[in-house]
């Protein structure tokens, strides 16, 4: 076991075969961090005394400064003894329901479009979670655990429902859907993530997803449509796909009380002219584009939450900035 400390917070907290901000979540604390996966670079902390290995050999988020100031990725940064650091500590990040490590057994699969399918799970010890939040999937046969958001509210934490989209020759991605048989057991580990429902946020909802952002809008939308303390809150849902066969999630919506009254869905695509698109009759544009189009001035009036691809999130902020949405407005994790 290696304890870690934090001198300038007055912090000790034990990390046992665990990286030195998941080990901070599940203590309690408020370790910055965001994709989990090595990528964004939000939990980096500088290594002030003791040793450090990386569980995923040379993360992307490192970069050369890294390295000459001794800082490192919390979210892949294994001690090899116990370690002094400097961290940014914030009560922001801290965990309503602290992660835990567990395994799922797969117990239904279905498909939701051609590329995206909802694995659900019963997991082997319950773990709650916060509607939009995100576990990591340990799937068998892959090096390195991957994030993907639950798309079912976790009041019971009994099952975690994702809904994934393939990527062609990804290795996470291959394993859950060409492998996996109904049994299987994978593991899991969280919840994380920052993007969860705001429940006393006076605010109507504005969920924007797109791609493989679909699964932690549903679980928002589900969560709030269920929550009587938001039952004057309207929810507006925009899914966006490059063609009319991508396009998904009205399903999930349409089961919800107050559909079509106070629960409303858009969806659009971005690329008519593709023969799969013959026939669309729905909206046509990028994600952000209809949402400007249908909110204009008004969306800094709104609760906004964001899922997708790296692209769409980026073009996503963009345009809630210009339209001047607060910052403690926007919720979202990056994917990559
Ligand atoms: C916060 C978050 C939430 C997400 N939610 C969803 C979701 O709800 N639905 C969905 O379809 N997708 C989601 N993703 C994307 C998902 O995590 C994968 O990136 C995607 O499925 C591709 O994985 P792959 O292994 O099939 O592809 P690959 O191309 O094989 O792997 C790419 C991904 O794996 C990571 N990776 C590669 N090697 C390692 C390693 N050794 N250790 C750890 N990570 C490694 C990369 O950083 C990259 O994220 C989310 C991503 C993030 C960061």
């Amino acid at each position: 076991m290696a304890k870690i400390s934090i001198p300038a917070a007055n912090i000790e907290y034990d990390c046992t075969d665990d990286t030195i901000m998941r080990a901070a979540t599940r203590a309690g604390l408020g370790f910055p961090y965001e994709c989990n996966v090595g990528e964004c670079g939000n939990c980096r902390f500088e290594l002030l005394e003791g040793e450090v290995t990386y569980l995923r050999p040379n993360p992307p988020g490192v970069t050369e400064r890294d390295a000459q100031r001794n800082r490192y990725l919390g979210c892949q940064a294994l001690p090899k003894g116990d370690c002094k650091i400097k961290a940014p500590l914030r009560d922001h990040y801290k965990s309503k329901h602290l992660p835990q490590k567990t395994q799922g057994e797969l117990i239904e699969a279905f498909d939701v479009t051609h590329d995206i399918r909802e694995f659900r799970f019963r997991l082997s010890q319950p773990v709650k979670f916060l509607a939009g939040q995100y576990g990591l999937i340990t799937a068998p046969g892959v090096e390195g655990a991957r994030a993907y958001s639950m798309c079912n509210t976790g009041e019971s934490g009994e099952q975690w429902h994702f809904q994934i989209r393939r990527v062609p020759n990804g290795a996470a991605t291959t394993s859950l859907f060409d492998h996996l048989k109904i049994g299987d057991v994978v593991g899991l580990d969280g919840a994380f993530g920052m993007a969860y429902l705001r429940e006393d946020a006076p605010r109507d909802i504005l969920l924007l997803a797109g791609g493989s952002g679909l699964s932690p809008m549903v679980s928002i939308a589900r969560a709030a449509a269920a929550n009587p303390a938001l039952a004057e809150r309207k929810i507006h849902f925009i899914y966006g796909g490059r063609t009319a066969r991508d396009v998904c999630g009205e399903s999930f919506l349409k089961e919800l009380p107050g559909f079509g009254e106070r629960i409303h869905y858009y969806g659009a695509i971005s690329m008519p002219d593709d023969p799969s698109s013959a026939g669309w009759s729905g909206r046509v544009g990028f994600v952000h584009d209809i949402a400007e189009q249908m909110f204009g001035e008004n969306i800094n009036q709104y609760e906004v939450y964001f899922a997708g691809p790296p692209l769409m999130s980026q073009s996503v902020m963009k345009m809630l900035i210009k339209g001047k949405v607060p910052a403690t407005q926007m919720h979202f994790d990056q994917f990559y």
